[in-house]
């Protein structure tokens, strides 16, 4: 980083920080949220103005080392909304045609893509190409090999590429990370990972194969996948599934409903998962160990986060988890901060290879192994 960019930067903070203090007793964040500041801010332009686009966005309001500063859309009277509302310059507003000349934009130094799943592999290498750092929504792609082409993009341009795995920073979650590193459940045997809720309007992009690049599992399965990867803090060897698709007219073919997957582990460690579009109620891991357990139910959400442990309740705080994840990937772009559980493109890699995995253990009714 240059340091004239430095400079603007720390300016561009000591504001935000300012603007901040009156909120500071709002639930989220850092511990250090409430204290001074001066280090470089990462300015984050949204590509993909929707639903989430739109949480992340009000998350960032509370961030203090990072701020939205540019979009990215196709439709203009979200630009204008957005500018007025979040303060946004016309020189950092583009649409899907111009965004290349991001790369001639010296005031964004990241994108966060938050459009369809299918559009992410495309997307993030345009972003590569402009010499932007990447931050990207879960699945990062449709199947493993876009993926490790968005990671090699992305290396090539000597950017960093990172996806919003926000669970990876949620204190309970990181709790339950700590006491099984510590010991404290005994020898791992078992997860469960059950995420799914019914899925309303038939023709959202969420049940297009193109766009979605599958159902459920691209999803909201993904949870239960990278969940048992980090609640369990092994990689799995095998894979068995089971389809079941009860409404083949809103499930089409290449869009699952809901599938059952089993894994397991090199420690002899098993996972029992389900993955919906047509079940409600359905947020909940469960870990069990020769000395203990741990439950989080809601375990993926937006929060609160709940949960338990054969000790008592988690009582970790309550964040904004989007605000937490945007302020602590700055500190992985600008100071190579390595994250208890990783957030890069490599992780979100193994996710999709586990679940191309899966597909074709539904495909062919068989066991999988997987080498991760
Ligand atoms: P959404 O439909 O609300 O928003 C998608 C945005 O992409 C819209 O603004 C839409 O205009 C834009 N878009 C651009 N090209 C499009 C096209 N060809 N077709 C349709 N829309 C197009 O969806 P969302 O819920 O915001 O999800 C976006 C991404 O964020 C997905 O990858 C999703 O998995 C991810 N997501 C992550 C979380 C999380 O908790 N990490 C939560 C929700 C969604």
């Amino acid at each position: 980083m240059n340091s004239r960019r430095d400079f603007l930067q720390k300016l561009g903070v000591s504001a935000l920080a300012l603007h901040l203090a009156p909120l500071s007793g709002f639930a989220s964040c850092t511990d250090d949220r409430n204290k001074a500041y001066d280090g470089p801010v990462l300015r984050v332009a949204i590509m993909g103005l929707g639903s989430y686009g739109t949480r992340v966005a009000e998350a960032m309001q509370s961030c203090t080392k990072a701020k939205l500063v540019g979009v990215i859309s196709g439709t203009p009277s979200k630009v204008k909304d957005w500018q007025s509302k979040f303060k946004i310059p016309e020189k950092n507003c583009y649409n899907y045609e111009n965004f290349d000349n991001i790369k001639n934009n010296p005031d964004i130094d990241a994108v966060y893509v938050i459009t369809p799943n299918g559009l992410h592999h495309d997307q993030v290498i345009r972003v590569a190409k402009a010499g932007k750092h990447a931050i990207c929504e879960k699945p990062m792609s449709v199947n493993a090999q876009q993926g490790q082409e968005m990671v090699d993009a992305c290396k090539k341009a000597n950017v960093k590429l990172l996806v919003g795995y926000r669970m990876h920073f949620e204190p309970k979650t990181l709790e339950v990370i700590r006491m099984r590193k510590a010991g404290e459940f005994g020898k791992i045997m078992f997860f469960q990972g059950q995420c799914g809720f019914k899925i309303g309007d038939p023709t959202q992009w969420r049940l297009n194969k193109q766009l979605a690049g599958g159902g459920a599992m691209m999803d909201i399965g993904i949870y239960a996948i990278n969940g048992s990867r980090y609640m369990i803090g092994e990689e799995p060897v095998w894979v068995t599934a089971q389809e079941t698709k009860t409404d083949t007219v809103k499930f089409k073919e290449g869009v699952d409903e809901t599938i059952q997957f089993q894994f397991g582990f090199p420690s002899g460690a098993v996972a029992s998962c389900l993955s919906t579009y047509n079940m409600n109620n359905l947020d909940r891991f469960f870990l069990d160990g020769e000395k203990g357990f741990a439950e989080l139910q809601p375990s993926t959400g937006y929060g609160p986060i709940q949960g338990r442990t054969h000790k008592g309740e988690l009582n970790q705080p309550v964040t904004t988890h989007q605000t937490v994840q945007m302020d602590e990937m700055a500190g992985i772009i600008f100071s190579n901060n390595q994250p208890v559980v990783p957030v890069n493109g490599e992780e979100a890699v193994k996710d999709l290879k586990i679940i191309d995995a899966i597909y074709l253990a539904v495909k062919t009714g068989k066991k999988v192994d997987i080498s991760l």
